[in-house]
């Protein structure tokens, strides 16, 4: 008997058909003897829906409220899959993450977790009732619902493994695994069997959505077995998806490159002719720290005659907060010619831990993309990770010659699904 968590995502749940079809699984591992706590997201399409309501009614919803609002989608699945699971004469209960006691603090919208009570939880699954978890939302210390950002179910899971300490982390979603790329744009992307995760990671950080990128951290921090499943194949053939992994396998031939992962949810931000001097970093970016806003890459010139640009991306959803921050400090705490914003961007990485021992490879992906006259903006690396930022009208095109150009397609991680 093992205790699995098992993570639903909105497609898996995006109809009452397929609701049906979840409680059948849940119910088929539970028969074996399994515990099971399961973590719903809500039905497809619908944070989108309970977020555009609230855009009708305001351009700056209060954050709060947002929150109350997108917490809405998944306490519906809960209690369909409760509904459909009883009918199937199986015990279970439904949670919203404040009746399990999700504590996160309140940066509402993207919260964190903070603690998981197991207690509830424990005694049902003690009993032999299936414990059904209200994805992508918690409570913060003076009871307001938070939610934790866009994804956020993926992390409710793995949070879940760790606190009850499982045997599993099982997510479910409409891919049978992480493949070498998002096999929506690459049809020839293949499975992986494992990947490591530091590799899954930087996937996850530069744009995979496959993992929400905090899910990940916390299954590197709790060392939480963690497998990525197709919900839509039979139980019975079910592939076996693809397990992260937390040590270098010795029998795995490592491929250089794991994968590509792009991002098109990022913004450029250019503050032109500053001053080049000590500080200016700070003077630029400490604002926008202030103001909540999270800054990815970075790009500082090296300017002529003491003036400099630099240049950063931000989330696309809080460019205009930025502009806004960079505007009211100009003048203020810097000096700046011109300040010049593009939300047409995107941005492109290939990622592998075998980067370590390889040389060449970045002059492989700009020849490769040099080739397909796309221009690169911006340019960062780390030991595992090469990214540009391009036009995003580019970045199928790129993530495709890539795929090509590092024969992701022909790799030596095990059979393509
Ligand atoms: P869920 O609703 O189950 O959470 P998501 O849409 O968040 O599902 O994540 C699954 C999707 O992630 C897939 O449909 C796929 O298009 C996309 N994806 C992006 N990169 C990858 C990748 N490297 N491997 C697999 N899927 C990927
Ligand atoms: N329903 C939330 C979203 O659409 C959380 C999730 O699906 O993981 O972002
Ligand atoms: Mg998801």
């Amino acid at each position: 008997m093992a205790l699995i968590v098992q993570k639903y995502g909105g497609t898996s749940v995006g109809s009452t058909e397929r609701i049906r079809n979840v409680a059948k699984r849940v119910a088929r591992f539970h028969r074996e003897g399994h515990q099971l706590v399961v973590v719903v997201s809500a039905m497809s399409g619908e944070t989108n829906r309970l977020l555009g309501l609230a855009r009708e009614l305001s351009s700056s919803p209060d954050p709060r409220e947002l929150d109350v609002v997108a917490a809405a989608g998944e306490q519906v699945t809960i209690g369909l899959l409760a509904i459909a699971l009883h009918d199937l004469g199986v015990k279970s209960r439904s949670y919203t993450g404040a009746q399990v006691r999700i504590l996160t603090d309140s940066a509402f919208t993207k919260a964190r977790i903070l603690e998981i009570d197991d207690q509830r939880m424990r005694k049902d699954l003690a009993e032999g009732t299936i414990v059904i978890v209200a994805g992508f939302q918690g409570v913060d210390r003076h009871g307001n619902i938070t939610t934790l950002g866009r994804g956020g179910s993926d992390t409710s899971g793995v949070a879940l493994a760790a606190a009850l300490k499982a045997d599993e982390c099982q997510i479910y979603t409409d891919v049978d695994g992480v493949y070498t790329a998002d096999p929506r744009i690459v049809p020839e992307a293949r499975r992986l069997d494992k990947i490591t995760f530091e590799e899954m990671l930087e996937l996850a950080s530069q744009g995979s959505k496959v993992l929400q990128i905090r899910s990940v951290e916390f299954a590197g921090k709790y060392m939480v077995r963690l497998r990525v499943l197709s919900s839509f194949e039979d139980v019975d053939s079910q592939s076996p998806g693809t397990l992260i992994t937390y040590e270098e396998d010795d029998d795995m031939e490592q491929a250089i490159i794991s994968g590509i992962a792009f991002n098109r949810d990022e913004a450029k931000i250019s503050v032109m002719g500053v001053e080049d001097k000590p500080g200016i970093a700070y003077a630029i970016l400490g604002p926008i720290a202030a103001a909540n806003v999270d800054v990815d890459m970075i790009v500082q010139n090296i300017g002529a005659s003491g003036h400099t640009d630099f240049s950063f991306t931000v989330n696309r959803s809080e460019y205009r907060k930025a502009m806004a921050v960079l505007e009211s400090q100009r003048g203020k705490s810097f000096e700046a010619r011109d300040i010049i914003g593009d939300d047409h961007i995107a941005k492109v990485s290939v990622v592998g831990i075998g980067m370590r021992s390889h040389v060449g490879l970045a002059s492989k992906m700009f020849k490769t993309l040099a080739d397909e006259r796309i221009n690169l903006q911006m340019i960062s690396t780390s030991e595992i990770k090469i990214a540009v930022v391009i036009d995003e009208k580019y970045v199928e095109l790129a993530v495709r010659v890539l795929h090509k150009a590092f024969e992701l397609d022909k790799g030596s991680h095990g059979p393509s699904a």
